[in-house]
């Protein structure tokens, strides 16, 4: 038995099988290379899906996270601490939001933003206004209440009685919006749907919903739990489909790696929440949101444009590749299309043997690699690809 092997079976007898792994066990990485426990190296396309922003153990935010531990690493949200103060700071500052919630998870800060509209709504009209609008197709979590929200049928099993309230509607069709809009508080979409393919949803639609959710007092929810935090190229996604939503929820890449997530709250909702209204024991845990600040700071006007050259370089060479047929997304969140026939799983596991990480998303391949990925791990990461997509 490898090193690998043994630690697969150990997981495979204690840990509950709710997750397809792929039979390799990493040991350590830097930036976007990595290695299994038998010493094989891996590029790294998938920054574990979207976390690490800033790669394997870059070197500032080990530092930032270290001296938080050795400081103060929790004190609950009964008590003011620095880094929970400086990045709801932060994030509000270069948003336009206006204040933060901290959660530690995708599936939480979605949960956190669907209360706030329901209470929006119930504190200004009263009790019945409270039904959300999602997209079909869209992702927004595992908790009862988000995947009641989740418009796609195969996460509605098993688990009855969802929570009330959640209509799906066909993103694209602004006549959807309107006639589903009775007793609607909130619209929640992603912008690219993630999970459900890397499909960008279209911009005009967008605009239009937003500005009809504007004219009726229906919050707009914007989930950037995975295209925000500077994958697509801008710090938040919604800032190129011109938009403001009064509520944004982020989560996997905000954290660098440590469980973070947060819910920006625009004006019409900063108040909504009152002491005990909403709360999370790790929320704003401060070693977390050391990293994240640490984080914000590297993120800057100059980091994003390469974030996109980056991301149409990778996109560029992918297209001459073999089985390809199209590239989807923007930024460093890339779904490659598949000819007809190739599945996205297969090309995973033969990159696994060519020595590359690669996600899947519904039909296609998906990429989405750390942030600070050098030209050099791209180029290796490419030439592992286009091998496992001539082994398929
Ligand atoms: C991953 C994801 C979630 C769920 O996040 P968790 O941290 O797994 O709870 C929600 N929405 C979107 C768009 C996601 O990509």
């Amino acid at each position: 038995m490898t090193n690998s092997e043994k630690i697969q079976s150990i997981d495979k007898e204690y840990v509950i099988h709710s997750y397809g792994r792929f039979p390799v066990a990493l040991e350590h990485g830097e930036n976007a290379v990595c290695y299994d426990f038998d010493g094989k190296k891996y590029i790294d396309f998938t920054s574990g899906i979207g976390v690490n922003s800033l790669g394997f153990c870059d070197k500032g935010w080990v530092s930032a996270i270290t001296a938080q531990a050795s400081k103060l690493q929790h004190i609950s949200n009964l008590y003011y601490t620095e880094p929970c103060a400086m990045l709801a700071k932060v994030l509000c500052e270069r948003t336009g939001m206006k204040k933060a919630f901290f959660a530690n998870g995708g599936a939480e800060a979605n949960e956190g933003a669907i209360k706030a509209a329901r209470k929006y709504s119930f504190m200004k009209y009263g009790p019945g206004r409270n039904k959300i609008l999602t997209l079909v197709n869209s992702f927004h979590g595992r908790t009862v209440t988000t995947l009641a929200a989740t418009g796609q049928d195969v996460f509605h099993n098993y688990f009855f009685p969802f929570t009330e309230g959640f209509e799906h509607i066909p993103a694209g069709d602004i006549e959807a919006l309107k006639a589903h809009s009775d007793g609607v508080c909130a619209v929640m979409a992603e912008l690219i749907q993630g999970e459900g393919g890397v499909l960008p949803v279209d911009r005009d639609y967008i605009q239009k919903a937003a500005e009809y959710c504007r004219e009726n007092d229906i919050l707009l929810i914007i989930d950037e739990v995975q295209t925000g935090i500077g994958r697509t190229g801008s710090l938040f996604c919604f800032e190129q489909y011109g938009i403001m939503p009064d509520l944004v929820t982020a989560a996997k890449g905000i954290g660098g790696g440590l469980p973070l997530a947060a819910v920006l709250f625009g004006e019409k909702v900063e108040e909504v929440f009152r002491p005990g209204d909403h709360a999370t024991t790790f929320g704003g845990n401060p070693i977390a949101c050391a990293g994240a600040l640490e984080i914000m700071k590297r993120i800057d006007d100059k980091f994003l444009e390469e974030v996109s050259k980056k991301g149409e370089y990778i996109r560029e060479r992918v297209m001459s590749m073999p089985h390809v047929v199209g590239t989807a997304g923007m930024g460093l969140m890339i779904g490659i299309e598949l000819e007809d026939g190739y599945k996205p799983a297969d090309v995973v596991n033969a990159g696994l043997k060519s020595g590359v990480l690669l996600l899947t998303a519904k039909s296609k391949v998906r990429l989405l690699p750390p942030l600070t990925i050098t030209y050099d791990e791209i180029d290796d990461g490419l030439k592992a690809l286009g091998e496992a997509l001539k082994e398929i």
